[in-house]
């Protein structure tokens, strides 16, 4: 009907490889857009899952849509979080192989809710033993304890999660959750003696004050008002409205019954938040007093993890397989910066380049070795940016130890003038000092491509403002690279998937589509890349039916069934295998532009092709 509103104009398409403007980055946002209006928050780029936070209870978290997602080929059903969890179950299964799924964007964007999706959804859909529920239930109520100490409200978040979080959940080899392991990284100690304005504390100091029963309180010699706490009311937000923490505190004390807490444990642990809380000793200077209140609480999270981590593993079950959720901060860059913004920003610095690693440049090389003509896309590759910091000897780590630990009182000046000296000509590197005397350091690096190489993204921008004498801890730069790397070595043994989380607004408003600032996410998480790389490829080859090789297609297992469809192949085909798909496919009718025939596989654009051909297959 002329003039009428097709479906696509209404609600755009489901996966941006099926825009026809594909690199205008204009045509990805009006997509996103339409979508966003229609509370279609999901977005696929070929098997990666856009997701755009809706501020608001969509309804489509139901055990209903949970069983819709079961078991069903990944592209039939609209996008969700819940294709992305069942395509990795199912392919654990069937594959016995190690998964994860790396959810990342920035503090708002949805990540820990996406997380939590995910769990619930193995949760309910998993095969279940009377025996393993327990199981079952410790991982999912891991999840607020761990966030009642390591979570807080933020300007940006009321529920900000303060470290970054690992969580392998273990199968058996029927598919059962039958345990799990949590590694955590980075909690920001920092926030325990200090808040900015209109922020909070960990939750757990104002769950414990709210919702803590009379004689838990006398006993640990608190009082109920957490504004006579000067660590609990520096944001001057101890109570906020969208935040119950009474009814948190239930949730969490009942939680720890579940996970094997004894009541010494709980008396030890709460014990230890209450002194710091606890009044202004005076022979205690300032510094002393915070200093140690971050690193009891620092050692309090960790024995937290380790505790809860001995309560979900599972002895029984030596052969597992697992699917690893990756719920971790992406880049921060405040107005002032501190060694943690380095640490984190340093992080998704490595995560980009595993991506990039494992999709772009693995994509690439397949089609060489097929020898599918294509042309080569051109992307920035992060890697001269880790190096930078991590390098050996030469590395901004290393340069960072060396200075804390020389004889002699480190300072900014020193540290930067070695910074200069070692790394100052790189290009992605600038040093500046803002003023001579007291004020930290400032060091900036960062790197922004130009649009006009349509390569690049912005991946990079950090400002460090932490003084250098500040940062005593011996090679505390090493440490945190050290864990990022066996991080990395979790994943790379693994199959990925994606997820990448974007924030509509700053207001935390429904509806509200914030063009600047989702563009500006698009961009630093390298979405038109990465779809420009989908586009110009085929499908990921995973996908059964895609590019499966010449001799699948016509004769092995699943698609086999396709040979039915064309009387040459039907019921055998005798030929040399790669003759008889190119006289299948002829015979189905496939376009030029919608296939390649590689030296073992062959490679199908869009899925619709497929989908095609499986109804021709359903109706002949
Ligand atoms: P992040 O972990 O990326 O910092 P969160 O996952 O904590 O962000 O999300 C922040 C808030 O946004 C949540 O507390 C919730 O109110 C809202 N939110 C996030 N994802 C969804 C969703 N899928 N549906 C409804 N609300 C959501
Ligand atoms: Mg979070």
């Amino acid at each position: 009907m002329e003039g009428a509103l097709t479906a696509r104009d209404k609600i755009g398409v489901q996966d941006f490889v099926l825009l026809d403007a594909y690199t205008s980055e204009a045509a990805f946002l009006d997509n996103l857009r339409k979508r966003f209006r229609e509370n279609l928050i999901y977005t696929y780029i070929g098997t990666l899952l856009v997701s755009v936070n809706p501020y608001q209870e969509l309804g489509i978290y139901t055990e209903n849509q949970m069983g819709l997602y079961q078991g069903v080929n990944f592209f039939e059903l609209p996008p969700h979080v819940y294709a992305i969890a069942d395509n990795a179950y199912r392919l654990m299964c069937s594959e016995l192989s190690n998964h994860f799924i790396l959810i990342s964007g920035e503090s708002g964007a949805g990540k820990t809710e996406a997380s939590k999706k995910i769990l619930q959804y193995f949760a309910v859909t998993c095969p279940m033993t009377e025996s393993l529920q327990i199981a079952r239930d410790r991982l999912l109520l891991s999840n607020p304890v761990l966030e009642a100490f390591g979570n807080a409200k933020t300007l940006r978040n009321d529920n900000s999660s303060r470290f970054g979080k690992y969580m392998d959940i273990q199968f058996d080899f029927k598919g059962i959750p039958v345990g799990g392991h949590i590694i955590s990284y980075l909690i920001e100690k920092s926030r325990v003696v200090h808040q900015n304005q209109g922020e909070r504390n960990f939750h757990i100091f104002y769950q414990l004050l709210e919702g803590g029963e009379e004689e838990l309180l006398a006993c640990l010699g608190l009082e109920r008002d957490a504004r006579l706490y000067k660590y609990l009311s520096q944001g001057h937000c101890a109570k906020e409205l969208s935040i119950n923490d009474k009814s948190d505190w239930e949730t969490v004390s009942s939680a720890f019954s579940v996970i094997d807490f004894t009541d010494e444990d709980l008396e030890n642990l709460f014990g230890i938040i209450a002194s710091v809380i606890c009044p202004l000793t005076t022979d205690l200077s300032i510094y002393a007093r915070d200093a140690m209140a971050k690193a009891v609480y620092g050692r309090t999270f960790t024995w937290l993890v380790n505790k809860i981590n001995s309560s979900l593993v599972n002895k029984d079950f030596t052969r597992k397989t697992v699917i690893g959720l990756l719920d971790i901060y992406g880049f921060e860059v405040f107005d002032k910066n501190g060694f943690e913004q380095f640490c984190i920003n340093y992080c998704n610095e490595k995560l980009q380049q595993l991506l990039i690693e494992r999709t772009l440049q693995a994509e690439q090389a397949e089609y060489e070795a097929e020898g599918i003509e294509w042309e080569p896309i051109q992307y920035f590759n992060n890697k001269v940016i880790c190096d930078l910091v991590e390098e050996r000897h030469k590395g901004i780590i290393s340069i960072l130890d060396e200075e804390c630990i020389r004889p002699g009182p480190a300072t900014d000046l020193s540290f930067l003038e070695k910074l200069e000296e070692k790394v100052g000509k790189h290009a992605h590197f600038q040093t500046y000092v803002r003023c001579a005397s007291l004020s930290p350091l400032s060091l900036c690096f960062y790197c922004e491509l130009d649009e006009g190489r349509q390569s690049g993204s912005s991946v990079f921008h950090s400002v460090i403002h932490t003084p250098v004498a500040a940062l005593h801890s011996f090679e505390v730069g090493t440490q945190f690279k050290n864990s990022l790397s066996s991080l990395l070595e979790i994943l790379v043994s693994k199959e990925p998937s994606y997820i990448r989380c974007i924030k509509p607004n700053d207001g935390k408003e429904p509806s509200k589509f914030d063009y600047c600032l989702i563009k500006h996410q698009i961009k630093y998480l390298g979405l038109m890349e990465h779809l420009r790389v989908r586009r110009a490829g085929f499908r990921d080859s995973r996908w059964p039916g895609w590019s499966n090789a010449r001799a699948c297609f016509l004769s092995l297992p699943s698609p086999s069934r396709y040979k039915s469809l064309c009387p040459d192949t039907w019921p055998q085909w005798h030929g040399p295998p790669a003759e008889g798909v190119e006289r299948l496919i002829k015979y189905i009718g496939y376009k030029p532009e919608e296939y390649k025939l590689g030296r073992t596989k062959i490679f199908i654009r869009f899925p619709r092709t497929l989908f095609a051909t499986e109804d021709a297959f359903e109706f002949s």
